[in-house]
């Protein structure tokens, strides 16, 4: 059944309301085959469309029919949809966010964080969208000039993971679209219900039929390895775990489709003797415990110099033993749900395994037994470097702080990874922050901050976190192509 007459949002609080199916061609077609769950319990918060191939393949069909139209849209009409669609989210802030820790679990103020970060992507894009440049030059044999222009890339498929479900598809379709791109939209099975809620407002700000379609399915490669293969389609943007990543690399290089890769992360939180502790601990609870450290940018490795190992191992474990667990929506809760239980079992997995390697558990260190998929803010010390715990992404409320001697030392081992996306340092003497920062294997440095996410600079990661990077100025270019006329005046 196709239906392009869903009743209107009355509220965003409401997940039912959200049980709206496959958006494709600015049309709502019901349907239903993945259950979605509320992390805090374990109940099912609703039933969305699975989409088959061929609802893909329909999806490109409308991306490619709104297309031309979209691309020849003067660039400040695209401007004003994309500022429109920021302040209905801005005006829809608390119901957006209250569906967000329904599905995803994260506590209310991470969720309020998120819209607001979220639509932060949209009025930057605004911004950008009527200022793209070219460029004009004089070729160096006086032969001739080089003039450069910026096209859109072409239909574009964006893939999103669960833990920003809000903010990583933002962070996708504000660039393309100022950018004149049309775009397919396959947010993580897990938290679909903000995309819909997205789409939506989207509708209601004037994004006209066709430019963003929205598919939710069960079985994601085959669908998107659909999408891929067809040769309209010219850009993947893909937000996710690095071995997914790699597997859509190689899909995508059968049509040589244009990649932006924003991947996983491991990232070292380096605190010198001469930092300031109060403002490193503070710092570290917000690098860490943002999204309960669901976040590709959450601290995981804690490597603190000697003279102030004891008294940061002290600070962390006193605040993170006093964070209050619970229900995302919950008053006072910090520390919502882990997505699933397959996480929170993957976490327990790898602090017992450090445990048995000789690590010791300052607090923490056990899954949450009842409903829900809880895991107790935790710290541990003693690791040693070899284990698991210290090379995979941890992606839960685990800090690991491990004891360093010399800035060389501390360097080389927050480099001992293959991801290279976020890192840390806490040190009052800036140059010596800057020294280390730039010998630091990573596309993002922090220096004296807990966070580093903002939709004015160009997220992203180097190794075996990305290729690419997203926001900023930089962020459109993903979605351009140069082309360059060779012309003699
Ligand atoms: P994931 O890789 O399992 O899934 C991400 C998306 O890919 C989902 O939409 C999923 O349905 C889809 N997917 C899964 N398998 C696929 C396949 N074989 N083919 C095509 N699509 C497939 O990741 P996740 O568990 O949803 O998210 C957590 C990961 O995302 C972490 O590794 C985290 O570091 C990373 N992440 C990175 C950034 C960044 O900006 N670098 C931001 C947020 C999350």
């Amino acid at each position: 059944m196709k239906s392009d007459d869903l009743p209107p949002q009355a509220s965003y609080d409401t997940p039912t309301l959200h049980a709206g199916g496959l958006y494709i061609a600015g049309r709502w077609e019901p349907g239903t085959g993945i259950p979605v769950a509320n992390p805090a319990t374990g109940d099912i918060l609703a039933e969305v469309a699975d989409a088959s191939v061929e609802d893909a393949l329909r999806a490109v069909d409308a991306a490619a029919a709104a297309a031309a139209q979209w691309r020849s849209t003067p660039a400040r009409q695209r401007a004003e949809i994309l500022r429109r669609w920021f302040q209905l989210m801005t005006e829809h802030a608390e119901e957006l966010a209250r569906l967000i820790s329904l599905e995803n679990g994260k506590a209310l103020p991470d969720a309020r964080g998120e819209v607001s970060h979220a639509a932060e992507f949209f009025r930057w894009y605004a911004e950008e969208a009527v200022r793209i440049a070219g460029e004009f030059r004089h070729s160096p044999s006086g032969a001739h000039r080089i003039l450069v222009d910026h096209e859109p890339i072409g239909i574009a498929l964006l893939i999103t993971p669960w833990n920003f479900p809000a903010a990583m598809a933002t962070r996708k379709i504000g660039p393309a679209l100022a950018a004149g791109c049309t775009v397919i939209l396959k947010p993580a099975a897990e938290t679909p219900l903000t995309a819909f809620a997205l789409a939506r407002l989207g509708a209601e700000a004037g994004v006209p039929p066709g430019v963003v379609n929205v598919i939710t399915t069960s079985r994601p490669a085959d669908i998107t390895n659909a999408v891929l293969a067809d040769r309209r389609v010219r850009k993947l943007s893909f937000t996710g775990s690095t071995c997914v990543g790699r597997l859509l690399l190689a899909e995508a290089a059968k049509n040589v489709v244009s990649c932006s890769m924003e991947l996983g992360g491991n990232a070292p939180f380096l605190v010198f003797n001469d930092a300031d502790l109060d403002s490193a601990l503070e710092g570290a609870m917000v690098a860490k415990m943002r999204n309960a450290g669901e976040a590709c940018t959450a601290a995981n490795r804690f490597y603190v110099q000697s003279g102030i190992h004891d008294a940061f191992v002290a600070g962390l474990t006193q605040r993170m033993a006093a964070l209050k667990v619970g229900p995302g929506l919950n008053s006072g809760v910090q520390v919502g749900p882990m997505i699933t239980s397959a996480a929170v079992a993957k976490i327990d997995r790898l602090v017992q395994a450090a445990v048995a390697q000789g690590a010791h558990i300052h607090t923490g260190g056990q899954a949450l037994p009842g409903a829900g998929y809880f895991y107790p803010p935790t710290v541990i010390d003693n690791v040693p470097r070899d284990a698991e715990i210290a090379k995979a992404e941890i992606f839960g409320p685990v800090a690991c702080v491990y004891r360093f001697e010399s800035e060389e030392e501390a360097i080389v081992a927050a480099n001992d990874t293959e991801y290279g996306l976020a890192v840390y340092v806490y040190s009052q003497d800036l140059a010596k922050a800057m020294r280390v920062g730039k010998r630091l294997e990573s596309g993002m440095v922090a220096i004296n901050r807990g966070l580093m996410s903002d939709p004015a600079a160009p997220f992203g990661g180097v190794k075996q976190s990305g290729i690419g990077r997203e926001g900023g100025v930089t962020g459109i270019l993903e979605y351009l192509e140069p082309k360059y006329y060779a012309v003699s005046f």
